[in-house]
């Protein structure tokens, strides 16, 4: 297997091609924990753009900026690619033959790609029936060894992390601590393009790995100088499935954003104290609210999200009264629209004119004309 990295991308003409971004290993390889030897599994990864959002500004009002950190255009769709990068990069290192995880979707998708590249085998474990179905064809055909349980995510991760001790297999879900480091890598960019750390970061909460990594990330920036101040960070939860909210494990999650269909988060300890530093809260937000806000950045703003990354937004209009004036908020959109096409075309309220004959004249009169 070839691995691509800024240093061995292929010549072209004699000249050896750089690509205008190397991925986020190479960018950030001081702030990571690799070495010259590391044999770095790329696709490229990271430098998503931070869009801002106007339409959502104005609901705000108070002269708010609001911008949203577009992570779903990642290789394979979702931010999972910032940890899996390290996280298969590293497994590669230690001579791994194998990795698994346990997935809602995303991660399975990722896991799979990165181990592939790696040349590794990838076995997922899947809840029977609730994975969005572009997740499930990643997998598939990226060619992971995919095993649906009946049972939940929680049960899932609580087979692989005992899978992975007794069996030649790398753990390679979110208490993998190189997935956090590759993740961080989020927090970097946006202090790069805003100039320094936002006054809020909205982030959709499931296992709280991400939400722990941000912090990491703006944590090492603000104590480098890149930065001076540091964000409150704002996780929100499924009210189906919100355990940091309640404080209470939750046996059966639901919600219709199945990313975020978590009822035990595997990083709790950690989120409750990035909670806790950054003055941070955490909060529930229903389906409704989570389809409200998806319809919106899709219709108002330009950008399909998935359900379970529209949470970050829908959370911010439902704090919207504490933000404070002039404030600057990014919600980080965890994954792809693109990823869940079923839930896109039920709840979209729009609708499409069929049978029409193909004439200019039908047409037109279809139109309203
Ligand atoms: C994994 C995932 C989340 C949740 O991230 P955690 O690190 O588990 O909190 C949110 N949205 C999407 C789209 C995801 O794939």
């Amino acid at each position: 297997m070839v691995t691509v990295s800024a240093t061995n991308f292929p010549a072209v003409n004699g000249t050896p091609e750089r690509p205008s971004w190397p991925g986020l290993i190479e960018a950030y390889r001081q702030y990571l924990p690799v070495t010259q030897t590391t044999p770095v599994v790329t696709l490229l990864e990271g430098n998503t753009p931070l869009i801002p959002v106007p339409a959502i500004a104005q609901i705000i009002g108070k002269q708010v900026r609001v911008f949203v950190k577009y992570d779903g255009l990642n290789p394979t769709g979702s931010f999972k690619d910032r940890g899996m990068t390290m996280a298969i990069s590293k497994a590669k290192e230690a001579g791994a033959k194998a990795v698994i995880c346990a997935s809602t979707g995303n991660t399975s998708a990722a896991a799979a790609a990165y181990a592939r590249r790696g040349g590794m085998r990838a076995f997922v474990l899947i809840p029977d029936g609730y994975v969005a179905l572009g997740k499930l064809a990643q997998a598939l055909l990226y060619g992971a060894e995919v095993l649906a349980i009946k049972g939940n995510f929680d049960q899932a991760l609580e087979i692989v992390r005992e899978m992975a001790q007794s069996y030649p297999v790398t753990l390679v879900n979110s208490v993998n601590p190189y997935r956090l480091e590759g993740q961080k890598t989020a927090a970097f960019e946006i202090v790069e393009v805003l100039g320094n750390a936002p006054d809020w970061l909205c982030i959709p909460v499931g296992n709280a790995g991400n939400i722990t990594a941000y912090w990491m990330g703006f944590c090492q920036y603000h104590q480098d100088g890149k930065c001076d101040r540091l964000p409150r960070m704002m996780g929100f939860q499924a009210s189906g499935a919100s355990p940091l909210v309640t404080g209470k494990v939750v046996t059966n999650p639901e919600t219709l954003a199945t990313a975020i269909r978590i009822g035990n988060p595997a990083n709790w300890e950690k989120a409750i104290a990035t909670q806790q530093a950054s003055l941070g809260q955490f909060a529930a937000v229903t389906d409704e609210e989570i389809l409200d806000a998806y319809r919106m950045l899709a219709s108002q703003e330009g950008i399909f999200c998935e359900p379970a990354s529209a949470a970050s937004v829908a959370g911010l209009l439902k704090v919207k009264d504490q933000v404070p004036p002039g404030a600057t908020v990014v919600c980080v959109l965890t994954g792809n629209g693109l990823k869940d096409p079923d839930t896109a075309i039920k709840h979209c309220q729009n609708s499409f004119k069929q049978g029409i004959e193909p004439e200019v004249a039908a047409v037109a009169q279809a139109m309203g004309f």
